[in-house]
């Protein structure tokens, strides 16, 4: 996600790196090597010149700050200029007073609406929501039978337009098959408030390109069931595109957010940077993925301070509360303080920390992680699953105690776990190491449990 035009940003600034103060001549070669690096990833032209021509006026203004050096007076404006044109504030959903929410989705197709709609169910669901999907794309081929797929997937209900499919799960009746999209957003509305479902989310057509029938269909949506938000989904990777698409959708129908689909494909990002500066629109969600959990709010400081190689440590955090369980996590912390790790221990944990997504999206929110792209790319969920099939090829006794596990043991262990014995001599001896670190460092940093010494 952006990759490209992180790596040019942070070179443009890296270069004002040790300078004690920055000429006029500085900023302005700074500031163009920072439009290039905003025009080539697609960036609108006129977000990019707005964007230049503040960060300009603003260096050359700045006021000598004590805490910052100049270069990062430049960062911290740009960072801060970023963050303005993605947004500012955080924008959640606004939920009706009275349920249930009408949440009604819009984009063309293959945008990713269909998907999107289980995503947003799930994450709905998660958060103490109960959730309906309806759905009213009764144009493209199997689309209804999609988003029961993956409201099946997500474990939310689903009303279609097919008699007798009903109301996924819960046995209700469907409406008639020969109701158009407005009948079936209508009814779906009425199904959720009958059955007391608290939001719904209104999957609808899209066309290849945009074309009057089409908005034509989606205000009359959007007349019948006045929704409290409209999401505009734009797929990131149209580049150029989503500006002008963006605006047909805002003349044609309006919305009040919009959602950014295929991010994890998108190494320009343009769109991201352009659609709420142009639409004057906030980006609510992101979605990176094909699965129902490549998705998330969308934070514009955040994904400023990723872009600017800063890293994303507070997406990881809520990442880590999510899957991690504190007290099991703080009585690891303490054996590990206390040298009584075992690889029983370790397994646990490292299935904990896999829970929390492929290895390589979460080494990439730690700050620095694009200046270390080529060796992370070599950290992958390959050799981690081999390390659990070493672990799991032990005996009880054996991961408690790793010093039993001898010349006869070791073949036996990787004979069973498909590894050489090579690989695991190499995890056994890295546990010992690690764990005399561990015991050496909870040492020096005096924390409870460890063998304190008064240096
Ligand atoms: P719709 O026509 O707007 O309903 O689009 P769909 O939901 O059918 O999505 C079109 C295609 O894009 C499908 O193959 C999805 O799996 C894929 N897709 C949707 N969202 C994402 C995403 O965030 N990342 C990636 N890589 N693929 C996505």
């Amino acid at each position: 996600m952006f990759d490209s035009l992180s790596d040019r940003l942070t070179g443009a600034l890296k270069d004002l790196r040790g300078k004690g103060k920055l000429s006029d001549a500085d900023i302005d070669r700074t500031a163009r090597e920072i439009r290039l690096a905003l025009l080539e990833a697609d960036v609108a032209l006129p977000v990019v010149r707005g964007f230049i021509a503040k960060v300009k006026e603003r260096a050359k203004g700045a006021e000598v700050s004590a805490a910052l050096n100049p270069a990062q007076q430049i960062v911290k404006i740009v960072n801060e200029e970023l963050v303005e044109i993605l947004g500012g504030e955080t924008r959640r959903v606004r939920y009706a007073k009275t349920p249930p929410t009408v949440i009604m989705l819009a984009g063309l197709q293959g945008a990713g609406k269909t998907t999107l709609a289980g995503k947003l169910g799930a994450w709905l669901k998660k958060n103490g929501h109960t959730p309906l999907l309806v759905a009213c794309d009764l144009q493209r081929p199997g689309a209804v039978s999609q988003l029961q797929i993956v409201g099946e997937r997500a474990g939310v209900p689903v009303f279609a337009p097919h008699p007798g499919t009903g109301v996924g799960g819960e046995g209700a009746l469907g409406t008639s098959s020969d109701q158009g999209p407005v009948d079936v957003a209508r009814d779906g509305v009425a199904e959720a408030g009958a059955r007391h479902h608290d939001v719904v989310v209104i999957d609808t057509a899209g066309r290849l390109g945009v074309d009057s029938e089409m908005m034509g269909q989606a205000a009359a949506i959007r007349d019948a069931v006045d929704p409290d938000e409209i999401l505009f989904v734009l797929d990131a990777m149209i580049g150029q595109d989503a500006v002008g698409t963006a605006q047909a959708f805002a003349d044609g129908v309006g919305f009040t957010g919009v959602v950014l689909t295929k991010l994890d494909g998108d190494a320009r990002g343009g769109a991201a940077l352009s659609v709420r500066q142009v639409t004057g629109v906030p980006i609510m969600f992101a979605s990176s993925g094909e699965k129902l959990e490549d998705f998330d709010t969308f934070h514009p400081d955040r994904m400023a301070s990723r872009i600017l190689g800063m890293g994303d440590v507070l997406s990881l955090i809520e990442q880590a509360e999510q899957h991690w369980d504190v007290q099991e996590a703080e009585a690891a912390a303490a054996k590990i303080t206390q040298g009584e790790l075992t690889l029983e221990d370790f397994l646990e944990q490292m299935l904990m920390i896999r829970k929390m997504g492929p290895i390589g999206n979460l080494l990439g929110m730690l700050p620095g992680a694009g200046q270390m792209k080529d060796a992370l790319s070599q950290v992958d969920d390959k050799q981690l699953d081999r390390v659990q099939a070493i672990i799991r090829g032990m005996t009880p006794a054996e991961r408690d105690n790793p010093k039993i596990i001898n010349g006869s043991r070791r073949l036996r262990i990787a004979n069973g776990s498909g590894v050489t014995v090579g690989e695991v001599n190499q995890l056994v001896d890295r546990f010992f190491e690690a764990k005399k670190m561990m015991a050496q460092m909870s040492g020096r940093m005096g924390m409870p449990g460890g063998n304190r010494r008064n240096n």
